[in-house]
């Protein structure tokens, strides 16, 4: 029998983060105060998040030590497998090798556990009696809500209203697990009134439930903020599924040739690819690649620019790609790819052409996930079915070129929520969206001079 599933055993959890701030070739650019637009220091990030997570988020120490009882949650479904997707490759009929990482085996199904139970450990040990945030198609809400319940953490999230109305499951997972749940933009906070009062139909976006989430962190003293993609501390915790990977590429003596993930802010992908990026600089030949829906295209026709990293303004000023924090996505769905921005690490790395950048319609994309249901059995995220179609593209590539490189992309999340947009696309209603450079100007136009 072929080797299908590479598993590592219960000691192989890591027991250090890797942190890439320690090996970027070129200094991270600080971010600016909203108002000053001068650099912040830590204390300026104080009334949204605990010390050690500041700490963590402008640290440039290359390992850091998961607390015990980090660890203790995370061995609930850590280390996680990886896959030889051998009937994919057959049914590619390519010479690659092709290998997943599968992060859907969590609590909530994805791999945002991975941070939201640190978040939440670190906001317990700080006297932290409640944690807002925001959610977009509801996977970031579920990872915190589980974290937050398992440290005994009140939890608030903001939810877009277009998602709150579209998966009521999602919503009840959250409130299962105990976390008041609100359609965003709500009344309750000044940046929703401020947008109901100009739209009162708003269906909401991620970057309003941002304002509504920070805004309500930052005026309740027992209350901080949590966000589950783009800052670095975040990313530093997603270095558990690229340091497992990395294990089990060795334990069957294999070197990848190309690490894709999909990128939405850019955690899940970084958390793959940046344990490797030591190999990289140091000479071994890997490709590192982010994919996005070309509906909301922010690494490859974004610029790469100081912006807000919410739409009132409430942020501190991130340097990244951007396609301004005023850019309203299309209702694809993949919810958790539409997003303005990016992590301003991935950015600063795709802009230094260490990574590169992909965008893909969502119809190819759903063809792609649904070759993966089929062969491989797994339904995955819509967001993850952008990895599997650039791990699919690269695949073919292979076949023209005649290589036998080894693929290896990041299985993000399962799509046992999402099979509405399974119908969309089983029923030909899936329509492929194409961003028209105006608007793209519009809101481009529209990013704040430092
Ligand atoms: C949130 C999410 C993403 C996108 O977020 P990143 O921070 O870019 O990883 C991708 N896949 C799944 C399953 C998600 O839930």
């Amino acid at each position: 029998m072929k080797e299908r599933k590479i598993l590592l055993s219960e000691r192989d959890i890591p027991k250090r983060w890797y942190n890439a701030m320690a090996d970027l070739p070129n200094p991270p650019s600080p971010p600016l105060h909203p108002g000053t637009k001068q650099p912040i220091g830590p204390q300026d990030l104080a009334p949204l998040f605990p010390m050690p997570v500041i700490e963590q988020e402008v640290s440039a120490q290359r390992w850091i030590d998961i607390p015990e009882e980090v660890l203790d949650v995370l061995s609930l479904w850590r280390p996680t497998p990886l896959f030889r997707a051998y009937n994919l490759e057959r049914a590619l009929g390519t010479p690659a090798k092709i290998f997943y990482k599968y992060e859907g085996g969590s609590p909530s199904g994805s791999h945002k556990t991975n941070t939201s139970v640190p978040q939440a450990y670190y906001n317990k040990i700080s006297g932290t009696k409640r944690i807002a945030t925001e959610t977009g198609a509801g996977q970031w809400g579920s990872a915190l809500s589980f974290a937050c319940t398992r440290f005994g953490l009140a939890c608030t999230v903001y939810m877009v209203k277009v998602s709150y109305e579209q998966k009521p499951y999602r919503r009840l997972m959250m409130e299962t697990w105990g976390s008041q749940v609100l359609a965003s933009p709500t009344d309750k906070t000044n940046a929703g009134r401020k947008i109901l009062s100009q739209d009162p139909k708003s269906t909401g976006s991620l970057g309003i439930a941002i304002s509504e989430a920070v805004e309500d962190a930052a005026t309740h003293d027992d209350t901080k903020y949590s966000l589950g993609s783009v800052l670095n501390h975040v990313l530093l915790h997603q270095s558990v599924i690229g340091l497992e990977t990395k294990k089990q590429l060795e334990m069957v003596g294999e070197k990848a040739d190309v690490l894709i993930g999909s990128c939405g802010g850019g955690s899940n992908l970084g958390g793959l690819v940046l344990p490797f990026m030591p190999d990289k600089l140091g000479g071994q030949n890997i490709r590192m690649v982010a994919v996005e829906p070309s509906a909301c295209p922010t690494l490859t026709r974004g610029v790469y620019a100081y912006d807000f990293g919410d739409t009132v303004g409430l942020t501190p000023l991130v340097k990244m790609y951007t396609l301004g924090s005023s850019f309203m996505p299309a209702g694809i769905h993949a919810g958790g790819l539409r997003y303005h921005g990016d992590s301003p690490l991935i950015s600063q790395l795709v802009y230094e052409k260490i990574l590169e950048a992909q965008a893909y319609h969502q119809v190819e994309v759903f063809e792609a996930a649904t070759l993966f249901a089929k062969t491989e059995g797994i339904i995955p995220a819509p967001e993850s079915a952008h990895a599997i179609k650039g791990a699919v593209e690269e695949a073919r590539r292979c076949i023209r070129e005649k290589k036998a490189e080894t693929i290896v992309f990041n299985l993000s999340g399962h799509g046992h929520f999402d099979l509405a947009a399974y119908d969309d696309f089983l029923s030909r209603k899936l329509t492929d969206f194409a961003l028209p450079d105006e608007e793209l100007k519009k809101s481009i136009g529209m990013i704040p001079t430092v």
